[in-house]
């Protein structure tokens, strides 16, 4: 399946839920009570359907993500569904890892090969302060994912100016110890607090102007489907890798679609283009049909996001497409 500018697409980023245990400051906003209703949320034999579909278009990594993927209900049967299409080479989830230690072995059992899992902060008040979660728990759901033996297994920390970045080192230092990959991402404008969490946005070539005073870098490649740069620190065997959306897109690279949890499939996380999929499956559209309405979307796949246009800044919250 490619879109109109060639991309081939071999990746869906799939939210099971738009809720969270955490209200992240640069996502959700604390008082926002704008949730889809579970009515609307594709069961698990919808999501099963439409991501055969997508397989049989060449999609090949599908990605759980939310909101907190981990607090739907139904989680590890959606997993269990996926885990048997054959067509797929990988299920990897996105998670908060505030109820890993409760679901790392059943989600490893399950089907899940990879874990991403956010942390801005090392320090509880500041990690209390930017996600309104406990530290303790997220640090042990880390340690059961190490347990069940995900690898690689890669943290994701967006840095703020004047919040977190300050901890780039300690970060570091966390990841060297437990052998984990670390991320750094840049604020993006998108969501109902985005524009609020670009004041503090950070172009991440500083961060790795600082880091190069410290370290030797040396260019890595990682396996995944991502558009992160990655180098190696030293001699230590630690992986960092940037992300940034903001000071040099990736576009013309993009594999992906969304689909939210209500099913609606979105093109670009940074454009408001989008179809609803729900739809088709409810009114008994036949596998065909659908095909069709998602090639059409695919063909329709805008160039490139515009993070650079305050004017377009999108207003549905990151929760509801999961980054
Ligand atoms: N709850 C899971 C988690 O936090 O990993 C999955 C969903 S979350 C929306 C996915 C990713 O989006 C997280 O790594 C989060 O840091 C990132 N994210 C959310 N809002 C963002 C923003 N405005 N700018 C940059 N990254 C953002
Ligand atoms: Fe929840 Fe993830 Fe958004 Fe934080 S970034 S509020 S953990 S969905």
């Amino acid at each position: 399946m490619r879109d109109s500018f060639g991309r081939e697409i071999t990746y869906l980023r799939l939210s099971v839920t738009d809720r969270c245990d955490f209200r992240c400051t640069y996502c959700l906003p604390r008082d926002y009570r704008g949730f889809a209703t579970p009515e609307d949320w594709l069961n698990p034999a919808e999501i099963e359907r439409l991501v055969a579909i997508f397989a049989s278009l060449g999609v090949r990594h599908v990605r759980l993500t939310g909101g907190e993927p981990l607090v739907r209900k139904e989680m590890l049967e959606i997993v269990e569904r996926l885990g048997r299409l054959d067509a797929l080479d990988e299920i990897s989830l996105s998670t908060n890892a505030s109820r890993l230690r409760q679901f790392a072995g059943d989600l490893r059992r399950a089907g899940v090969s990879r874990l991403n899992i956010s942390l801005d902060s090392l320090n509880p008040e500041t990690f209390g302060q930017i996600t309104g979660g406990d530290l303790h728990k997220v640090l042990d759901g880390i340690e059961a994912a190490i347990e069940e033996g995900f690898r690689p297994l890669k943290l994701n920390m967006v840095v703020m100016r004047g919040i977190n970045d300050h901890e780039v080192e300690e970060m570091i230092a966390y990841c060297m110890q437990h052998e984990l990959t670390l991320r750094f991402i840049e604020t993006m404008p998108v969501g109902l607090n985005g524009i609020e969490a670009n004041r503090h946005y950070v172009p991440l070539k500083e961060i790795e102007a600082r880091l190069r005073q410290q370290y030797s870098l040396q260019q890595a490649a990682m396996r995944g489907s991502g558009p992160a740069r990655y180098f190696r620190v030293g001699d230590s065997g630690l992986v960092i890798g940037f992300i940034t959306p903001q000071s040099q897109h990736f576009c013309d690279t993009c594999n992906r679609v969304r689909l939210s949890a209500e099913g609606d499939l979105h093109l670009c996380l940074g454009k408001e283009n989008r179809v609803s999929l729900r739809s088709s499956l409810r009114q008994g559209d036949s596998d065909e049909a659908i095909r069709d309405i998602i090639l059409a979307a695919v063909d329709r796949k805008p160039e490139k996001h515009s993070f650079d246009q305050p004017e377009t800044h999108i207003l549905r919250p990151m929760s509801a497409l999961g980054g």
